[in-house]
């Protein structure tokens, strides 16, 4: 009897119970996962196809990989030193982070964006976005070698006390002309904040970008004294100064948007601006935005860690203080604790992060959608039982990540990464503390 030749793919999940992350957010019990050139390209019972790599899903749970839709790589090396006291030292950016960054060697530069992008794998963080550092190209250079999808800019400013650290749009130009607009890693534009921006510097930064169709990533609407500045320097709110001189776009990844008039808002649907709620630091410092409202509107709002300074890249950490937060803020007033469903914060972390940084064909286990799947291994006292996959966010924690895929490559494979070198970079970075602490140890305490 003759059998029929299996179909080659390059990777199969097999014996999944998924969370597809699909608009119902379907749950698909005892399936099989097909990855072939990047792409997802079968999911079901599938007996037909074989894999050059083979992963056993027996007692994990896939599901598509997170987006930090918000973060700054190059302040890892911070972690530890900022206290919550610190936050008073207003405002913290300019008087801690960016004289960090502007200080930072190129040595530092190339092992924090190592320590980020392997912290971003170990996570299950498939894809970031980056609003500007010393060093984007290393960076750039890094993320691809590591594996994950990376957008990459230079941090870009032309006022301030730091003019060693300005960035002009033409370099961020260079960037996105060798980088391009259409890979894994990506270069694009950025403006740090209004504050530290000429009007010259912020429209110039727009019209390039509309030029190179390339995206935007912007800090807006993070504090009130943002809100004040813009009223003192425009006579409007900075949204309001952004949507009248045409700039608002869904190429614009706008961090924080915490402080929005209904007005703002309804210029964000109207436009399909990505707002990137950063829920952790958004409560530290900052305010509730406006999330549920946002989402009823129809705005893709999705979700950042803000960098790994304070409270480390963990997606599913940053989903429960959310959670807690937000409707601690706008359900428990009118008794409404069902006011945000517990998928929209998983796909605004999954498939609204991917939307946010141009990736439409991604961010849900979906044949012809790119093979980007994190593997969350419920074999342990704290995940079990676990009656409904979609619970998962209430219990796990980035470090029950134990496969990581991007792109159909499996990066990270039974909790071992394979693409980097994690005892090396854990080793430097313990031996580089030392120098750094001797710069900014004053503000530990
Ligand atoms: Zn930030």
């Amino acid at each position: 009897m003759k059998t029929a030749m299996k179909e080659l793919v390059d990777t199969i999940i097999r014996n999944a119970d998924a969370l597809t992350m699909d608009e119902e957010a379907r749950v698909l019990r005892h399936i099989d996962i097909a990855i072939n050139k990047g792409y997802i390209k079968d999911i079901g019972i599938l007996r037909d196809y074989e894999g050059t790599e083979e992963l056993d899903a027996t007692g994990k749970v896939p599901l598509p990989g997170f987006v930090d839709a918000h973060t700054h790589p190059f302040q890892i090396l911070l972690r530890g030193s900022l206290s919550l006291k610190d936050l008073n030292v207003h405002p913290i950016w300019l008087k801690v982070l960016i004289p960090f960054e502007a200080g930072m060697s190129e040595e530092e530069g190339i092992l924090s964006a190592q320590l980020a992008c392997l912290n971003m794998i170990r996570k299950g963080i498939t894809a970031y976005a980056d609003s500007g550092g010393p060093y984007p190209d290393v960076l750039g250079h890094i993320t691809d070698l590591a594996g994950i999808r990376g957008r990459i800019t230079y941090s870009t400013m032309d006022k301030s006390s730091f003019e060693s650290y300005y960035h002009r749009a033409e370099e961020n130009r260079a960037l996105v002309r060798k980088w391009g607009t259409s890979g894994r890693v990506q270069g694009y534009y950025s403006i740090r904040e209004i504050m530290t921006s000429s009007d010259e510097l912020i429209e110039k930064t727009f019209r390039y970008a509309e030029e190179d169709g390339a995206r935007i990533h912007l800090h807006i609407a993070e504090e009130f004294s943002e809100v004040e500045h813009a009223l003192n320097r425009w006579g409007e709110r900075p949204v309001e100064y952004l949507y009248r001189k045409g700039f608002l776009s869904s190429r614009l990844i706008a961090a924080h948007s915490a402080f929005l008039s209904d007005y703002e808002i309804q210029m964000y649907a109207e436009t399909g601006v990505n707002p990137v709620h950063c829920p952790t630091i958004n409560m530290t410092y900052m305010t509730f935005p406006k999330v549920p409202h946002m989402l009823n509107m129809g705005i893709n709002v999705a979700i950042g860690s803000d960098g790994g300074s304070y409270r480390g890249l963990d997606m599913f950490t940053e989903i429960n203080v959310a959670m807690a937060s937000l409707i601690g803020n706008y359900g428990t007033p009118y008794y409404d604790f069902g006011s945000l469903k517990l998928g929209s914060f998983l796909r605004m972390a999954t498939r609204n992060g991917y939307l946010a940084i141009g990736e439409n064909m991604a961010g849900e286990i979906r044949p012809g959608y790119k093979g980007d799947i994190i593997l969350v291994d419920t074999r342990k006292a704290h995940l079990v039982p676990l009656y409904d996959p979609a619970s998962l966010p209430l219990f796990a924690t980035g470090n029950d990540i134990s496969d990581v895929i991007v792109d159909g490559r499996v990066l990270m494979k039974g909790g071992q990464v394979l693409t980097m070198d994690e005892e090396a970079i854990v080793k430097k970075a313990r031996e580089i503390s030392p120098q750094i602490m001797e710069r900014f140890g004053w503000h530990i305490n």
